[in-house]
């Protein structure tokens, strides 16, 4: 048997997929939206966010090109559609990230809860829970556009589903 290393090839592999941002929210990685969903010897599975999303390419290239440049040219990556992504698997972090960009994160689980769509925003601005859906699509598909009555400001909210 070999030595073990300190830091596994998967740890590895999630570190560097932790830096690779979503193509569609830059702020979030593909890590903290649920997206990787598993790292297994030499292969990466990946969930897209959203099955109609043009960015669903664009993550497969970006981890694609994270790990080519990291020495992991032979790591496969896999993309699952089954259980389809949700917005559950957003984390912590990732569910920050979202908010100091200015997109109102789903409650959590918002998307296995009857509630889905129905519970109101909280406006990422002032944090008011007075907002008010302005159209089912906003800047992407991903993404409806809300306002908040407290101070007036539109924002994209994160899809759930
Ligand atoms: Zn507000």
């Amino acid at each position: 048997m070999s030595a073990v290393s300190a830091i596994s090839d998967t740890d590895r592999i999630r570190a560097i997929l932790a830096r690779v941002p979503d193509p569609e929210i830059p702020a979030v990685s593909v890590v903290d939206l649920g997206i990787v969903r598993e790292i297994a010897a030499g292969t990466v599975t990946i969930t897209p966010t959203y099955t109609g999303c043009p960015a669903t390419i664009a993550i497969e290239q970006s981890i694609r090109e994270a790990l080519d440049a990291n020495g992991f040219a032979n790591v496969a990556i896999e993309t699952t559609l089954s259980p389809p992504w949700s917005t559950d698997w957003i984390s912590d972090k990732g569910r920050e990230d979202l908010r100091a960009y200015g997109i109102a994160p789903p409650p959590k689980g918002a998307a296995t809860a009857s509630l889905k769509n129905q519970t109101a925003a909280e406006c990422p601005q002032c944090g008011s829970s007075n907002t008010e859906e302005l159209s089912r699509f906003g800047s992407t598909p991903c993404k409806a556009l809300w306002r908040c009555k407290a101070c007036a400001e539109p924002f994209d909210r994160f899809k759930c589903h």
